[in-house]
């Protein structure tokens, strides 16, 4: 294993660095991953006070990163980038029934390796133990449940006395579709349907995601059911917060909070996610709060990746960062002067979408999109365009840039791995991917 250097220099964050905690402690790390979550729907990224309270705070006593790209648009590849700190060329994790390569050395393993406990209780299907993702973890439980069985779940273990630090990972599912918020975090009478009465929200919002059913007063609905539900998980993670506080668990400790990609509400054309590139499914959140190593309300403004963030826990932890790691360490001084660089999502190749292949390149503030299938590609100014709604390539505006990210593009998709090895998606992982809407996914998706 290397150790990489820190950062030397400052781009976008000022003064972050506080003092160096004491040599030879290593602090817990706690890594919330909400599965599904668009970087607007939080509060601190311009949704609003009451969107969501609790990591609200959490964000203004720690860092916020901007700009992060998520590294694909659905579950399994965007984890496994996560996990390895790779681009999903240099994972290959691509299709449903991949499994994790052994081979590629993973953030919990690193850990792992450091002397650290490794805890995770994970609640999406595509990355349970099946699929290799619990490789590094000495507990690694796929729930099926909401988020209180998650936070039971880990403080159940947390009870066992330890005298190593710890690397807890947490992922909620309770954002992803069906959306469901408790009448308690969305209390608002149900639309009324043509000739039929008050239409509950549940059939409307499957009618939606399902039979693409739409219309401008759906899509608020369904986008505030969805709104309802990040309110109701922002809670239960506020009250985990608060029982790991009272025992002690974060004295010193880093937490981070992010997320494997957004959700679409038909900006596109289409709901929900993994079916092609686009802001609403590439822009996430990602909050590290770490007293002690990081001064309060700091704000990086540079487009980083989700794939940078193992490399950024491990060495804000003081644990050597693997071999093969080719996320950057962002914190505690923000991004190397010079090593900006494009930051590269994919999406397509899953049910979603089984004939799409994207790559998706951000890069001086331009998206490029080319999808392999078809040959097309696209151009977006998001300074402009933050929503890219209007393609450049159509207009014959902005030529090089379109070359330069082209080019980046094709570079980007060059897998550079043996295809990973392949898992069986058996009966209990079908009925679980069925209830949230997989299998019976419009073929317009
Ligand atoms: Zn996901």
């Amino acid at each position: 294993m290397t150790r990489r250097s820190t950062p030397p220099t400052l781009l976008a964050v000022t003064s972050i660095l506080l003092a160096c905690s004491v040599e030879g402690e290593r602090p817990n790390v706690v890594l919330i991953l909400i599965d599904t979550l668009r970087a607007d729907a939080l509060g601190a990224y311009g949704a609003g006070d009451a969107a969501s309270p609790n990591l609200d705070e959490l964000a203004a006593r720690g860092v916020l990163f901007e700009q992060v790209i998520a590294p694909a648009t659905w579950t399994k590849p965007s984890m496994a980038s996560i996990f390895t700190a790779r681009s999903a060329a240099r994972h290959g994790v691509r299709l449903e029934e991949h499994a994790l390569p052994a081979e590629l050395t993973t953030l919990a393993e690193a850990f792992a390796s450091a002397g650290y406990r490794t805890l995770g209780v994970n609640s999406n299907p595509w990355i349970t133990d099946r699929f290799a993702f619990g490789a590094g973890f000495e507990r690694y439980e796929s729930t099926v449940g909401i988020a209180d069985i998650v936070n039971r779940t880990a403080l159940a273990w947390l009870e066992e006395p330890s005298q190593r630090p710890t690397f807890l990972f947490l992922h909620y599912l309770d954002v992803h579709a069906p959306y469901r918020p408790s009448p308690a975090f969305f209390d608002v009478p149900p639309l009324r349907g043509p000739a039929q009465g008050r239409l509950p929200d549940a059939v409307l919002e499957e009618r939606y995601r399902k039979e693409l059913l739409d219309g401008p007063h759906v899509r608020a609905r369904v986008r505030a059911l969805y709104a309802g539900g990040v309110r109701e998980l922002d809670a239960a993670i506020g009250d985990m917060l608060r029982a790991l506080g009272s025992r002690g668990f974060l004295d010193g400790a880093i937490v981070a909070v992010t997320s494997d990609h957004g959700e679409a509400f038909g900006e596109h054309g289409r709901p929900e996610h993994g079916q092609d590139v686009y802001p609403e499914l590439h822009r996430v959140p990602w909050i590290v709060h770490a007293p002690g190593l990081l001064r309060e309300g700091g704000r990086v403004t540079d487009v980083v990746s989700g794939i940078d963030v193992a490399p950024t826990l491990l060495s804000l932890a003081r644990v050597p960062i693997p071999d093969g790691f080719e996320g950057r360490v962002l914190l505690p001084l923000g991004l190397q002067r010079g090593d900006e660089r494009p930051a590269i999502t994919v999406g397509g190749l899953s049910r979603h979408a089984p004939d799409r292949d994207y790559v998706g390149v951000v890069w001086r503030n331009h998206l490029f999109v080319r999808e392999r299938a078809t040959g097309t590609a696209e151009l977006y100014d998001l300074e402009a365009d933050p929503g890219a709604r209007e393609d450049l390539v159509a207009t014959g505006a902005q030529s090089a840039v379109l070359a330069e990210l082209a080019e980046i593009a094709r570079r980007a998709e060059v897998v550079s791995v043996d295809p990973p090895p392949r898992a069986e998606i058996d009966a209990e992982t079908s009925r679980q991917l069925e209830a949230l809407g997989y299998l019976d996914a419009s073929p317009a998706r």
